[in-house]
C-alpha cells in the first residue's frame, strides 16, 4: 500500500506514461475497459457487499440498490451511448467564413485524480470512473480509508480486471491524498466534505489543475399539509434513514409549520417501525455509523436537544437509533453542521415564503425537497431556491437517472457529472476549424482596410 510520496509518485508516473503512448485513446481501449469493469461488478458481487456490511453494516439489497446497480445502470448508459457521445459535432460556421467547416471533438484531459468518501464506496469510485475511461483518461483511484474493507477490495480487484499499466489504485488516508495532490494531474475529482473540497481545490491551483467538486452541507425538505402526510413520511424516512443518514443527498432536516409538524410526527414514527421495527438496532435493515468517532459526533449534536422520537446513541456499537427533534432552535449546532446521520431535526416556519427565505439565507445545498400539492409552492420553489438538485415527493432517487446533471452548486460544489456529463467532464471539448486555401475569400480582411472591407 503505497504511503509515502514516492508511491503516490510511482503511480502517478505509471499511468501518465500510459497516457502518453496512447494506449488509452482507442475506442476499443475505453469499451474494453467499462465491459472489464462490468465483469468486476457481476462476479465480486457478495465480496463487495460482504466489504460494505463490515464498513457500514449496509444491508446487500441497499448496496445493491444504491452502490452496484447504480454503477451498473451508469456503465450500461455509457456502453450505450458512448460511440455517439465520441463523435465530433459539427456546428455551423458564420457565412463570413465560409467556405469552411467546424467541429468540437472531445479529447481526454490526460491523467485524472480520483478522490472518494467512505459512505458510499463503491459508487463514489466507481461512478467517476466510468466518466475518467469512457473520455479516455489514465486514472488513479484514491478511496476512503474509513471503508477499510471496500477500498481493500477495490485495491485487489482494479488491477486484476483493468488495465493496471494505465489505472491504478492508491490506498490510504488524509497524508496519502495530500501526496497525490502534490502530483500534477490534468484533472482532479473529488467527492467529499466541503472542508476537504476546500484543501482539494487549494491544492489544484497550484498547477491550474481543473477540478470538480462534490461536496455535502444541509439539504433541506420542505413540506405542507396539501400532501398525503403518511406517504410523504414513509419517503422522507426512507430518504433520511438510507445507509443510517449518511447520504449526501439525505433531507438533512425538515422546514414546516407547527400545525403539520403535529400531524406529520406520528407518520415519522409508524414509517421507522414500519420499515425498522419496533427497536432498529435489532433490524438488520438499518445500518451502522461507520466509525465511533462519528457515532460519538452526532451524540453531542443531540445535546440539550429532546427528542420525539428516538434518540439513544451507542456509540461503541456505532448505532444511533432514528431520531426525530420538533421545533429546533435554528441557530443550534445540529442546525448550523452536515448532520450526516439518522435524525431529522423539524424547524417551524409560518409557510412557504419562510421556508425559501431560510433556505436563501443559507449555503446552497446540494439537494433541496418539496412537498407540496400547490402548483404555485412548487413554482416559487423552482424560481426563488438555488440548489444541485429540486425534487418534489421523492428524496435522493434524482441522482439514478442518468441523463440528470449530478452535483452541487456553491458550497456543496462545483461541476456535475452522470450521464453524458461525465464523458465531457473528464474530456476536453477542443474547437476544430477547416478551411481549405483556395478559393481564398478572405481577401475582404487582409489590410490594407480600403473603404468597402468589412471586419469578421
Ligand atoms: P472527507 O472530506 O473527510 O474525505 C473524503 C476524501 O478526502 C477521503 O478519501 C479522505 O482520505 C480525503 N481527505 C481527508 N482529509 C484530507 C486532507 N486534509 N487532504 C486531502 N485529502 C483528504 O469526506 P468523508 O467524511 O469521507 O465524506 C463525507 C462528506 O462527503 C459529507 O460532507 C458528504 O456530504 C460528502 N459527500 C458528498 C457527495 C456528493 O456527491 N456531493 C457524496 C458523498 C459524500
Amino acid at each position: 500500500m503505497p504511503t509515502n510520496q514516492k508511491d503516490a509518485a510511482t503511480a502517478v508516473e505509471r499511468v501518465r506514461g500510459a497516457f502518453s503512448r496512447g494506449l488509452t485513446k482507442p475506442y476499443e481501449w475505453r469499451r474494453d475497459q467499462l465491459v472489464a469493469l462490468r465483469s468486476l461488478l457481476l462476479d465480486n458481487q457478495e465480496l463487495l457487499e460482504r466489504a460494505l456490511v463490515r464498513d457500514l453494516g449496509k444491508h446487500p439489497t441497499e448496496s445493491q440498490a444504491t452502490e452496484i446497480g447504480i454503477v451498473l445502470t451508469e456503465l450500461d448508459h455509457t456502453l450505450r451511448h458512448l460511440k455517439r457521445w465520441l463523435r465530433p459535432r459539427r456546428v455551423r460556421v458564420p457565412l463570413v467564413l465560409a467556405p469552411a467547416s467546424a467541429r468540437t471533438v472531445y479529447e481526454p484531459l490526460g491523467t485524472v485524480l480520483i478522490i472518494g468518501p467512505w459512505n458510499y464506496p463503491v459508487q463514489l469510485i466507481l461512478a467517476p470512473l466510468i466518466g475518467a475511461l469512457a473520455a479516455g483518461n489514465a486514472v488513479v483511484l484514491k478511496p476512503s480509508e474509513l471503508a477499510p474493507a471496500t477500498s481493500e477490495v477495490l485495491a485487489a480487484l482494479v488491477p486484476t480486471y483493468l488495465d493496471d499499466r494505465a489505472v491504478a489504485v492508491v490506498e490510504g488516508d488524509a497524508s496519502t491524498a495530500r501526496d497525490l495532490l502534490a502530483q500534477s494531474f490534468d484533472h482532479i475529482f473529488f467527492t467529499g466534505s466541503t472542508a476537504v473540497g476546500k484543501i482539494v481545490a487549494k491544492a489544484a491551483s497550484e498547477n491550474l489543475t481543473p477540478v470538480t467538486l462534490e461536496l455535502g452541507g444541509k439539504s433541506p425538505a420542505y413540506i405542507d399539509n396539501s400532501v398525503d402526510l403518511e406517504a410523504a413520511a414513509r419517503r422522507l424516512i426512507w430518504g433520511k434513514l438510507l445507509n443510517a443518514g449518511q447520504t449526501c443527498v439525505a433531507p438533512d432536516y425538515v422546514l414546516t409549520t407547527p400545525r403539520t409538524a403535529d400531524a406529520l410526527i406520528p407518520h415519522l414514527r409508524a414509517a421507522i417501525a414500519e420499515f425498522y421495527g419496533g427497536d432498529p438496532s435489532l433490524s438488520g435493515d438499518f445500518g451502522r455509523i461507520v466509525s465511533t468517532r462519528h457515532a460519538g459526533r452526532l451524540r453531542d449534536l443531540l445535546d440539550g436537544h429532546d427528542p420525539v422520537i428516538g434518540g439513544r446513541v451507542d456509540a461503541t456499537e456505532r448505532y444511533v437509533e432514528p431520531t426525530v427533534i420538533d421545533d429546533v432552535d435554528p441557530s443550534s449546532a445540529i442546525m448550523t453542521e452536515e448532520i450526516f446521520g439518522p435524525i431529522l431535526p423539524i424547524v417551524h416556519v409560518a409557510d412557504a415564503a419562510e421556508a425559501i427565505r431560510f433556505i436563501a439565507d443559507r449555503d446552497k445545498p446540494l439537494s433541496l425537497y418539496v412537498f407540496s400539492d400547490h402548483a404555485d409552492v412548487r413554482r416559487r420553489f423552482v424560481r426563488d431556491t438555488s440548489s444541485g438538485a429540486l425534487a418534489f415527493g421523492l428524496p435522493a432517487a434524482h441522482l439514478s437517472v442518468p441523463d440528470l446533471p449530478f452535483g452541487g452548486v456553491g458550497a456543496s460544489g462545483m461541476g456535475a457529472y452522470h450521464g453524458e456529463l461525465s464523458f465531457t467532464t473528464f474530456s476536453h471539448a477542443k474547437a476544430v476549424l477547416s478551411k481549405k486555401l483556395a478559393p481564398d475569400t478572405m481577401g475582404v480582411v487582409y489590410p490594407p482596410f480600403t473603404s468597402g472591407k468589412s471586419a469578421i
